[in-house]
């Protein structure tokens, strides 16, 4: 059987599940207390003096809900939304035409916004502070700008790399949330909850174990909750109980840490390859044949939130629980571990 990558494994039909269980309100948003509590407030705020709400800025490793409560904005202030991202607004043209077309207190979301080009980025500036811009009209001794005045909006940025966000961009959101990882008994939440709209019957132990198995993010749990329902139908009367869970994740080669193979390949990689590190992220990516910006956004943030990585000033570091997990002990006095570590 081949390996399950929830991080690329997502299939259109998947794609359609994901709307039918996406949170629509406040309300049904499990987890990021802080955030869902304060946006409450915020919502609330500018609903009661008429306003559009301030310019928000999400961040965080993908499917912790970003896309999700940009779509709750939305729909709690009674507005539409506009979705674009940054690889795809390439033109100050396309921009003004979407700016343009936003009534009054509208969502424009931009995801991935850290990749829009200079050029486009500098448009938004006074979009966002102002609600103008100003257009180029004509080239060469003819060309003049024309001011434009836009309906007062609210952009909704979406990032995993808030690093690579330019100052002037970061400063112009009023609000910024910082989405973490989701705990074991939000994560079961949410899994019981795609379940009941689904109507997948399932066992709280089972629902605990997809959870502890989804490195922290919904967008996983909700993924392999359907890879396991297929499990559930085929091999059985299509209740998932503890058995089909286990055996099923198993099956997909998701291990009992929640690390996929790709996971595993890189601390593998780390301890074999370079001596347990210091090693370059750009080094590990090449030795596995990954893109760097996936190793570093997607990959690396959880593996050193689980303390299977450290980061050094020298590089990455396997820790003592990647040499543990992969039953690698041996490796621990050869690699010289205690002293990789400064
Ligand atoms: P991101 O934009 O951060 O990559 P999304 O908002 O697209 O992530 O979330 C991925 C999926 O996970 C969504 O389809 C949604 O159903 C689910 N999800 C995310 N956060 C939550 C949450 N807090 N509660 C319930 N479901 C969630």
């Amino acid at each position: 059987m081949s390996d399950f990558n929830p991080h690329t494994n997502i299939e259109n039909k998947d794609k359609e599940l994901d709307g039918i269980v996406r949170p629509q309100e406040l309300e049904d948003f499990t987890g990021q207390n802080e955030i869902v509590s304060n946006l409450n407030v915020y919502i609330k705020a500018a609903k009661m003096r008429g306003e559009a709400l301030d310019h928000t800025l999400f961040h965080g490793p993908p499917g912790l809900g970003k896309t999700t409560l940009a779509h709750i904005i939305a729909n709690e202030m009674g507005v539409n939304m506009k979705i674009t991202s940054g690889p795809i607004l390439d033109k100050p043209g396309d921009l003004a035409g979407l700016l343009t077309s936003l009534e009054t207190g509208d969502v424009l979301f931009i995801d991935e916004i850290h990749r829009l080009s200079s050029e486009v980025e500098e448009y938004l500036y006074s979009a966002m502070e102002d609600y103008v811009i100003d257009i180029m009209i004509d080239k060469g001794p003819g060309a003049r700008s024309v001011r434009i005045s836009l309906n007062p909006f609210t952009l909704v940025g979406a990032t995993t790399r808030s690093g690579l966000l330019t100052a002037p961009l970061r400063e112009r959101f009023g609000i910024n949330c910082a989405l973490e990882y989701y705990n074991t008994d939000d994560l079961v939440r949410i899994i019981e909850r795609s379940a009941g709209i689904l109507k997948v019957k399932i066992e709280h132990q089972a629902a605990k174990e997809i959870a502890l198995r989804s490195r922290g993010t919904p967008r996983i749990a909700n993924s392999l909750l359907r890879r396991v329902r297929d499990f559930a139908q085929v091999m059985g009367d299509g209740k998932v109980d503890i058995d089909i869970a286990k055996y099923s994740l198993n099956k997909l080669n998701i291990d009992t840490r929640g690390l996929d193979t790709i996971d595993n390949k890189i601390l593998k990689t780390i301890i074999t390859t370079f001596k347990g590190g210091p090693v370059g992220a750009n080094t590990i990516a090449t030795a596995i044949g990954e893109d760097q910006g996936t190793l570093e956004e997607v990959y690396e943030p959880f593996l050193i939130k689980e303390g299977f990585i450290i980061r050094t000033p020298r590089g990455r570091v396997a820790t003592e629980l990647s040499y543990k997990h992969l039953g690698m002990d041996e490796y621990l006095l050869t690699n010289n571990y205690g002293n990789s570590l400064f």
